[in-house]
């Protein structure tokens, strides 16, 4: 039938014969191609300064065909591993490695309980390795698969931190000087474990060993800080501030009204995903954009924060949430509702996992912004082509896939554990606590 339509239009001259029978010979390629398969799943388990990384690796049964993906959820990287080997391993293999949205869905259902962080991150591995082969397929980078680029590079944010105000203010102009536009600021609270910061050697009085967290005075140290930032910065300069969801819901709706008159780019997880009500008591009574979503596991969390439009920018950890194939719709769903992205992507993702951030950045209409991470030289070393970053902005590799090797002689020089210290070590990567003063547990 094909054929026929072709020389049809050859006759009526919209197309060449010559053209009709070069289509054909395209066409006949094609269906004679047959789909490649999946042959071996593997893990590559890594952490060249520490930080514990999990890469997937996914073979398939043409020569020379496979690709990499991110299931790194570095608290539990341990138990990731044999999610992987122990069960999507005898599931894909022997299906086709060219059907992605397809096999997420049966990924996905395969454990009937589901969204939970561990089999979220291994299904991520495998998803961003299905996407990682067919741009290698293609010989085109994954961003071109997703319809092209929006724009040349992707803007980004530095971490300015210090363990008092001044401190703070130096390490923003550090990163300012180095031509970014949007610096997140952190600072310390004297003797106490803040986010993001510093302590110092004050010691606070306490009822326990643990490191110590008070709101309270958090509170008024980042208002403080906000102000001065706004002030000693100046206007043009795009201010961040995490909060990390360490504090009362009440005391979130204080703080986005204090700091309304210091123009933030967005307030970080001023709420924990538990308390996610709360978010429209916040939009009904400040304008301080908010930014939400680096703990969310399920649909059941960003559906309705996106849906109702009670928040600005969707923060999710993209493997946390299956990988690329679901957040390119949680990104489509964040359009229509007026949500920008700004996936997270600290350290404890790896250059795979950054790669895909950047592919949906360079390609989602609703770019936010995105978190930036300067990769030191051993990860450079394990992950050949990491994304070049310049002048704050994010530059995409040209290269098939994500552009990125996998050094796997390398990645054996660091072991998990190996560059680890105190509990980190103690806890296989997993993190303490932190307690008020009273013994009281918070969220970290
Ligand atoms: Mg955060």
């Amino acid at each position: 039938m094909r054929r026929r339509s072709l020389l049809q239009l050859a006759g009526a001259s919209a197309i060449t014969a010559r053209e009709a029978a070069a289509q054909e010979k395209v066409a006949r390629a094609t269906r004679a191609t047959p789909s490649p398969r999946i042959k071996d799943v593997q893990v590559i388990a890594t952490a060249p300064v520490g930080l514990r990384l999990v890469v997937v690796k996914l073979i398939t049964d043409q020569d020379g065909l496979y690709g990499y993906g991110c299931a790194t959820y570095t608290q539990r990287a341990d138990l990731v591993v044999p999610a992987v080997e122990r069960y999507l391993r005898p599931f894909l293999i022997g299906k086709p490695a060219d059907r992605i949205d397809d096999l997420w869905q049966a990924m996905y259902n395969s454990s009937y309980w589901r969204n939970g962080p561990v089999l979220n991150n291994a299904i991520s591995g495998v998803d961003q390795a299905l996407w990682d082969i067919k741009g290698r397929q293609a010989g085109l980078p994954v961003y071109q698969l997703l319809g092209g680029k929006c724009r040349e590079a992707v803007d980004c944010y530095g971490h300015a931190s210090g363990a008092d105000i001044p401190q703070v203010i130096e390490s923003a102009k550090g990163f300012i000087a180095r031509g970014f536009r949007h610096v997140r600021v952190q600072v310390g609270v004297p003797g106490q474990a803040g986010y993001g910061s510093g302590r110092g050697d004050v010691q606070v009085e306490k009822l326990h060993n643990a490191p110590v967290f008070e709101p309270e005075s958090y509170l008024k140290r980042a208002v403080k800080l906000l102000e001065s930032c706004r002030n000693l910065l100046g206007d043009d300069i795009e201010l961040l501030h995490d909060v990390h969801e360490r504090i009362s819901p009440i005391q979130a709706v204080r703080l986005a009204k204090e700091v309304e008159p210091f123009r933030l780019f967005f307030l970080e997880d001023p709420l924990s995903p538990e308390d996610i009500e709360w978010f429209r008591m916040i939009r009904q009574q400040t304008s301080t954009p908010i930014a939400m979503g680096e703990l969310f596991n399920s649909p059941h969390e960003w559906t309705p924060l996106i849906r109702d439009r009670l928040i600005d920018y969707i923060r999710i950890h993209v493997s946390q949430a299956g990988g690329l194939t679901p957040c390119r719709k949680i990104a489509a769903m964040g359009e229509m509702m007026g949500v920008k992205t700004a996936w997270h992507g600290p350290g404890d993702v790896s250059p795979i996992g950054h790669a895909a951030n950047i592919a949906l950045d360079l390609a989602c209409y609703n770019f936010g912004i995105q978190e930036s991470y300067n990769f030191p030289e051993r990860v450079k070393e394990v992950f050949q082509g990491c994304p070049e970053l310049k002048n704050g902005y994010y530059y995409a590799s040209e290269a098939p896939g994500w552009g990125i090797e996998v050094d796997e002689a390398a990645a054996k020089k660091y072991p998990f554990g190996a560059s680890e210290r105190g509990t980190q070590q103690q806890y296989n990567g997993g993190w303490g606590e932190i307690r008020r003063r009273d013994g009281t547990i918070i969220k970290q």
